[in-house]
This record gives structure tokens, C-alpha cells and sequence, in this order.
């Protein structure tokens, strides 16, 4: 195989970040009318910002209670179009971490709340 990269972190982030780009989304796509249904559990393990599968549950995932508070509740249901041209980034004051405000109400990290000009 001439394909044989080895394992290159930037690179994957890359491609996941292009896999978030609305028309890579094969998840969001496959059923426009099928509500796409998502359950988080609240787990204080888990850093923040993260979504973890739960291995014992399929189809469920784990996160932080502050990440599962800070989320906006409307992301998983709107489907991969809303996604498109909405990014809103924002450097948080408190923690100098970079947020979508499309996602986030407040910051997963540590939660302060964005301040809108
Ligand atoms: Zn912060």
C-alpha cells in the first residue's frame, strides 16, 4: 500500500475538522425528516468540551454536567444545515480558550458567559 501514512494528529484534526463542515456530516444526512436523536449523560470524568460515547450504551454519550449545561439544547436537532456559514468564534475571557458560539451558551471550560458586543 502506498497509502501507508503513520499516525498524524494535526492531520486528523484537519479531516475532523472538515468532517464538521456541514456537506461531510454523513450522520445529519442520511435521513433529512428522521429526528436526530442524541442522549447525554451527565459524567464529571469527562473533561470539558468533550462528548464521549458511552461504551455501555450505544447510540448515548457522556459528558461533563457543566458541558451538557453550556450546550445549546437546539444543536442536534436543526440537522447539518444550520451549521453552514454560522460559525460565531469567540476567545472567552476567562479561560482565553477559543468557543463556537453557535454550541455554546455559556463556556464549557469555565464557565463564563460570552460577552456580545
Ligand atoms: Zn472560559
Amino acid at each position: 500500500m502506498s497509502n501507508d501514512k503513520k499516525f498524524d494528529p494535526e492531520n486528523l484534526y484537519e479531516k475532523l475538522m472538515k468532517a464538521s463542515n456541514a456537506a461531510e456530516l454523513p450522520h445529519f444526512r442520511s435521513s433529512p425528516s428522521e429526528e436526530t436523536k442524541v442522549d447525554i449523560r451527565p459524567d464529571k470524568s469527562i473533561a470539558p468540551a468533550k462528548f464521549l460515547p458511552d461504551s455501555s450504551r450505544p447510540g448515548h454519550f457522556l459528558a461533563h454536567p457543566v458541558t451538557i449545561a453550556a450546550m445549546r439544547k437546539d444543536i442536534f436537532v436543526g440537522g447539518a444545515e444550520m451549521f453552514e456559514d454560522l460559525e460565531v468564534l469567540y476567545t472567552c475571557e476567562g479561560c482565553k480558550k477559543e468557543l463556537d458560539l453557535q454550541f455554546w451558551i455559556f463556556c464549557p471550560y469555565c464557565e463564563a458567559k460570552p460577552r456580545y458586543k
